[in-house]
């Protein structure tokens, strides 16, 4: 933390308290946040933060962008993806984009006039990104898309969607590339399904289809065709740091949940506090959280530094959210029935933490990926 990343943190504390945290219950049942949100959110500055300021941007680094993920999860926010927004859509287009793509895409992501979106997974295939089948095939001065995505996080409100897709019968990864698409009024493009899910119920989380979608071929993301999987290989640490950064504040807010309602909550004439089992428990909890940030802050450190590789950002988004989903169980437990209902927040933490051991790919693809450094 300096100084300057410390102002963030209370500007980020002070708006999430006040524009987020008082609607969650409403966002749930709408399945959304709502769409004017991302455009406070871009008023004050907290859009694509790490962006160069020539582009609209905060002119930060990761850390800026870790202050915001990390007050999310310490407000148990599970409802705005601005994860997927701001350290992972804005950083492709940022690393891959032309100068006149960027300026024409970066000040609207910065402003919340546009809110992106990245599609990656469909229906067949999830974790093996090579078996891709949505196609983009070169038509004069145009890509036409035809596939279908499914999961896809800010899938209601996304004015801009990078896209997975082939542009060549080269076999696996070689055909892959990233193709940004601009949604409003776009022939063919097409929202599905709201997905309805266990947790994290305020994400919006869709099926997109595309039949016969027109985006002009400057949307290609870098300079050549069949880059995209180089591209995601390069760019999916960040991705999995942002996770991982949540995940260890979720577990660290968890605990003081926990503690918080042990030291009322009586039983045979005592608090929770004063029996030994919860005392260890919260113990072990605090523990465990404390050095789960601890070796966050470490990634943090090294991906600013730019020395963070595939293998460890891999083992900080495994780590931290298998360790979420334990220590936030255990919190659970500590509220006995109070625990399973939605009113309670740990309710609520307790859905939403099972998802990140899922997304950004899952648990046993990063031990795979671990795995192969050794
Ligand atoms: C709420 C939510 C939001 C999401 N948001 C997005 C988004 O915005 N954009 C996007 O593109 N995707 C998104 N996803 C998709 C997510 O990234 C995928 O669900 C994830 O990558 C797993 O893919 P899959 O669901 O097809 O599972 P599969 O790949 O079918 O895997 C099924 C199981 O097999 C295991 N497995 C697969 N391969 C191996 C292997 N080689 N070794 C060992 N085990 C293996 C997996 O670990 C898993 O346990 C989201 C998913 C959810 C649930």
């Amino acid at each position: 933390m300096t100084e300057e990343l410390e102002q963030l943190q209370d500007l980020t504390r002070t708006f999430l308290a006040k524009e987020s945290e008082p609607n969650h219950e409403r966002w749930t049942e709408q399945h959304a946040v709502d769409r004017e949100f991302w455009n406070k959110a871009g008023e004050i500055g907290l859009l694509c933060i790490s962006c160069p300021t020539e582009y609209g941007g905060g002119g930060g680094t990761f850390a800026h962008e870790a202050v915001v993920l990390r007050e999310q999860g310490y407000i148990a926010d599970d409802c705005w993806s601005y994860q997927v927004h701001s350290p992972i859509v804005a950083h492709y287009i940022n690393a891959y984009g032309s100068h006149e793509r960027k300026q024409r895409w970066l000040p609207k992501l910065a402003s919340g006039e546009f809110v992106g979106a990245i599609a990656m997974t469909e229906p067949g295939t999830g974790s093996d990104l090579q078996a891709v089948r949505t196609t983009a095939r070169r038509d004069g001065d145009h890509y036409v898309i035809n596939g279908a995505k499914t999961f896809i996080t800010n899938g209601t409100h996304c004015d801009l969607v990078i896209i997975v897709a082939r542009t060549s019968d080269a076999p696996g990864s070689k055909g892959l590339s990233l193709i940004v698409a601009e949604t409003c009024d776009l022939d063919g493009f097409e929202r599905g399904r709201v997905l309805q899910k266990i947790g994290a119920m305020g994400t919006d989380t869709r099926e997109l289809a595309f039949t016969d979608m027109r985006v002009p071929a400057e949307n290609l993301l870098g300079d050549q065709e069949g880059q995209g999987f180089v591209q995601l290989m390069r760019q999916l640490p960040q991705e999995r740091l942002s996770i991982a950064v949540q995940a260890a504040a979720a577990a660290e807010h968890a605990v003081d949940l926990a503690i918080a309602y042990a030291k009322v909550r009586t039983a045979f004439g005592r608090t929770l506090l004063e029996f030994q089992n919860t005392r260890f428990v919260l113990a072990e909890c605090r523990t465990e959280a404390l050095a789960l940030r601890t070796f966050i802050d470490h990634c943090i450190a090294e991906h600013v530094a730019g020395r963070l590789d595939g293998a460890t950002a891999s083992m900080a988004k495994y780590l931290a959210t298998d360790k979420e989903c334990e220590i936030v169980d255990r919190c659970l437990q500590i509220f006995g029935g109070y625990g399973y209902m939605t009113e309670y927040p740990i309710a609520r933490m307790y859905a939403a933490a099972r998802v990140q051991k899922i997304y950004g790919g899952t648990n046993e693809i990063m031990k795979e990926l671990i795995a192969r450094s050794l």
